[in-house]
């Protein structure tokens, strides 16, 4: 039997999934208005036993990794190829809102439906995801799951992170039912041919020139830099100018150089933050002896990225030596761009227009799983608007029209890339 593509448009059931968004935002560990869900707790317990019955009420078929990754897979006619997988994650930092994440958790969910309902039939499996703690709220690290799925990350390192009670990783994994073993949570390279996320833009593009969809070409790679200036402190009435170490003026100095690595770089995509600045002992009367700098840097480019970071981590030395103070410089994270793959990208485009919906292809300035998931296999990003470009405050806002835009041209991709014979 020939598989065939679904007829257009597809009806997506915007009232359930909408339903369901609002369903899944009960589970918090907070208070309302702010959704707060933080990976290992109750209500994040909560929320993955509510997922796991809706998508057995589906007929997929469920599993978690070690880390607590979830996957539900409708079943390919082709079983034993490369499946294509979308998803997201569930959790939400502190005081936050309840489409990021979730919009592509459920409108995975319901882009499995709306295909199923329609009648279609996937020659490749197709697999829901979501992936543990994309949030660094408790262990201070993004992308938890996804980047222990791709391989990318070190395990000595993640054994080394410790939330706020001085817990391991593996050890809330265990405590949430999972059995901690990270060393197989990576997946192997032809375990998905594509993998496609339906996210929220968490910026103002889309709504600005009023199109529904956004098509993510390329994702940003994040950088991350913590560097401590060590002085002298001293009485800021008796010790005179001509003999001072002060930490806070080498670190202000620095703070001036990060803005200008973002401004100069020869690439328009290099943005340069100097986040946290934390001067010791902080009091009007003390010369600081040390100041605190964490520093967030960004390209599309990793040349360009690397570059703003380097010219960063020399000026601190340079004027560390100036000013004869010391300085430590310590790097959180430092990770490749993704560059969206064209069979991806093309798949979205084409879905778009069978369902008469406009696109904007677009770089995703804040990092994804699919950041990692890019590293293990082909993959894209579907960007919906949302309100005011507003993101990771309860405002947080995208409307069922859409929500259900969204979904359909996700199910329209993950039925065309299921038919797909390109190898894994
Ligand atoms: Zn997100």
């Amino acid at each position: 039997m020939k598989l065939k593509r679904p007829a257009t448009p597809l009806s997506v059931n915007g009232d359930r999934v909408c339903a369901e968004i609002q369903e899944l935002s009960q589970f918090m560990d907070g208070e309302p208005p702010g959704v707060t869900r933080v990976v290992f707790t109750e209500a994040d317990r909560q929320a993955r036993a509510w997922l796991r019955a809706k998508c057995v009420n589906s007929g997929l078929v469920t599993r978690e990794d070690g880390v607590g990754n979830f996957f539900a897979r409708w079943v390919g006619s082709e079983a034993n190829t490369a499946a294509v997988g979308t998803g997201s994650h569930c959790d939400a930092i502190p005081n936050s809102g309840v489409y990021d994440g979730t919009v592509g958790v459920l409108g995975g969910l319901e882009a499995i439906r709306t295909l199923q309902e329609s009648g279609f039939k996937p020659r490749r499996s197709i697999e829901l995801l979501m992936f543990t703690s994309e949030e660094p709220t408790r262990f201070g690290i993004g992308c938890l799951g996804s980047r222990l799925l791709s391989g990318r990350a070190d395990i000595g390192s993640i054994d080394r992170l410790l939330d706020g009670e001085e817990m391991s990783v593996r050890e809330a994994a265990r405590q949430s039912g999972f059995n901690g073993d990270l060393e197989n949570v990576c997946l192997s390279s032809n375990y998905y041919s594509h993998f496609v996320e339906l996210h929220i833009e968490q910026g103002p593009v889309l709504e600005c020139e009023s199109i529904p969809i956004g098509v993510v070409t390329a994702i940003a790679a994040p950088a991350a830099l913590r560097i401590m200036f060590k002085g002298e402190g001293g009485h800021a009435g008796t010790v005179l100018m001509s003999g001072r170490h002060d930490a806070l003026t080498a670190a202000a100095e620095l703070a001036l150089e990060v803005e200008r690595a973002g401004r100069e770089s020869e690439s328009a995509d290099t943005v340069a933050t100097t986040g946290v600045f934390r001067p010791f002992p902080g009091a009007v009367n003390s010369i600081p002896s040390q100041c605190l700098l964490e520093i967030d840097v960004r390209d599309t480019s990793e040349k360009s990225r690397n570059r703003a970071v380097d010219r960063i981590v020399s000026f601190a030395h340079q004027v560390a030596g100036e000013r004869g103070v010391d300085v430590l410089v310590e790097t959180i994270n430092s990770d490749p761009p993704a560059v969206c793959d064209t069979s991806v990208v093309e798949a979205v485009q084409a879905s778009a227009s069978a369902e008469s919906l406009a696109t904007l292809d677009l770089v995703s300035r804040a990092y994804h799983d699919s950041l990692f998931m890019a590293t293990l296999t082909r993959t894209g990003m579907i960007f919906i608007p949302c309100r005011n470009g507003i993101s990771h405050r309860p405002e947080e806002y995208a409307t069922p029209e859409h929500i259900c835009g969204g979904v359909a041209v996700l199910a329209r991709t993950l039925a065309a890339l299921s038919l797909s014979e390109e190898e894994a």
